[in-house]
């Protein structure tokens, strides 16, 4: 997206990409069929140590700017929920179409080319790489963050960032799967497979999607969403009910089927495997009503926040994101230039700006891309 705005300026750029191929996260995105953007990108939607940072470059290129883009090339898409707008076919299509536009603006690429030394001086940036040493006036660093090493990611970006003397906030997996140890664990583990609505909860923030209980832990939508929010020790907590009154529902269970066992009656609102293990290690069991107005209450209590103890996250190995990274205190809100080195800007995921599941981070993407393009 830098590439593409700055050639359309009339700006000679060359793109230096390590792999053999660019845009490889676009590709496997969003299932092969990419969610490039969000109808409801808003600042709201990002995590950063500095929240007003991303106002700028979201408002100057907007969801809708993109959608423009992705209608003049011909590419059908969909909402899938939520504001989440994908491709009907396949992410390739946003390559190419990136690729069609690069092309279009004069812009040269060169894949396969790692980088060596970057040294600055003479009012520019000598880029040493594979296929040659290149002189610029400027350097947009689009190197991305630290999740899914084999799809090329690196550390690059922070260490060009420190090397220019910027701050690099701390690093972690983020919209990523959480771990269960010891007996946790051992209670879910041949749950595995078994998908729910849930509302998680962390650090006053939630989300209500589906959760999906896995082998090592859990994941599905809301527990990545929550990742981004949680860290080793924090409480996170579970409706297991979301939207419905718990009380009143164990209170029309116990009304209609007097006889009933509680997991069978928690089975009309939950998977039955699932309401079945919240009784035998959770819940007494017995006929509905036995159960006092009391108990009932202390359930539904249990079942708005129900205690999720994870061990930890799955790490970059298959987090989607990289939270933290360059501090944008040192950067420009209106053109993501360097404030300490002018000429070098900083765009992307490499930046600490980082989006909910959604097509956030992609709209942070081509907007920060944007920005930058239009000044370098
Ligand atoms: C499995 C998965 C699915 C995702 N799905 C979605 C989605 O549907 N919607 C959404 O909004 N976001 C999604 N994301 C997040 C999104 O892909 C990223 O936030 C986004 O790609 C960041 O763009 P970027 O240009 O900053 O970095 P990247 O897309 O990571 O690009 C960085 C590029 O720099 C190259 N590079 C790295 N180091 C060097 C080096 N030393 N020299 C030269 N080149 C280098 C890399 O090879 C790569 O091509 C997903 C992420 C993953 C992992």
């Amino acid at each position: 997206m830098c590439a593409l705005t700055a050639g359309q300026r009339g700006r000679r750029v060359l793109v230096v990409e390590h792999a053999n191929r660019v845009g490889k996260k676009i590709l496997m995105s969003g299932g092969g069929r990419c969610n490039f953007t969000n109808t409801g990108t808003g600042p709201g939607n990002f995590l950063s140590a500095n929240p007003h940072f991303c106002k700028s470059a979201l408002a100057r290129y907007t969801p809708s700017d993109f959608i423009g883009l992705v209608e003049k090339h011909g590419i059908a898409y969909h909402e899938k929920e939520l504001g989440q707008l994908f491709c009907d076919e396949s992410s390739k299509q946003i390559v190419r179409m990136l690729l069609d536009e690069c092309a279009a603006a004069g812009v040269r690429i060169e894949t396969g080319c790692s980088i060596g030394r970057v040294a600055s001086g003479d009012g520019g940036f000598a880029v040493e790489s594979a296929c040659g040493t290149f002189a610029a006036q400027s350097l947009a660093v689009a190197s991305g963050g630290l999740s899914i090493p084999s799809m090329g990611a690196s550390g690059f970006g922070y260490e060009l960032a420190r090397q220019f003397g910027h701050t690099v906030l701390p690093t972690r997996a983020g919209l990523v799967p959480l771990t269960l140890s010891g007996t946790h664990s051992e209670r879910l583990q041949d749950l595995s497979g078994v998908s729910l609505p849930v509302e998680a909860e962390c650090n006053g923030q939630s989300f209500r999607n589906a959760m999906l209980v896995t082998h090592r832990g859990v994941s599905g939508p809301s527990i990545l969403q929550i990742s981004s929010y949680w860290r080793p020790g924090d409480d996170l907590r579970l409706d297991l009910l979301p939207g419905q009154d718990a009380l009143a529902f164990l209170q029309a269970q116990r009304q209609a089927r007097p006889a009933a066992e509680l997991k069978s009656a928690l089975a009309e609102a939950l998977p039955k495997r699932f309401a079945q293990r919240l009784c035998e290690i959770w819940f007494d069991n017995k006929p509905m009503r036995r159960y006092g107005e009391r108990e009932l209450r202390d359930i539904a209590a249990q079942l708005r926040r129900w205690p999720l103890v994870a061990s930890g996250t799955e790490g970059y190995r298959t987090a989607e994101v990289t939270l933290g990274g360059v501090d944008t205190h040192e950067l420009s809100s209106a053109t993501m230039e360097s404030k300490r080195m002018p000429g070098l800007y900083f765009i992307g995921e490499v930046v600490d700006v980082t989006g909910w599941l959604g097509g956030y981070n992609f709209q942070w993407a081509w907007a920060s891309g944007h920005a930058a393009g239009e000044a370098v």
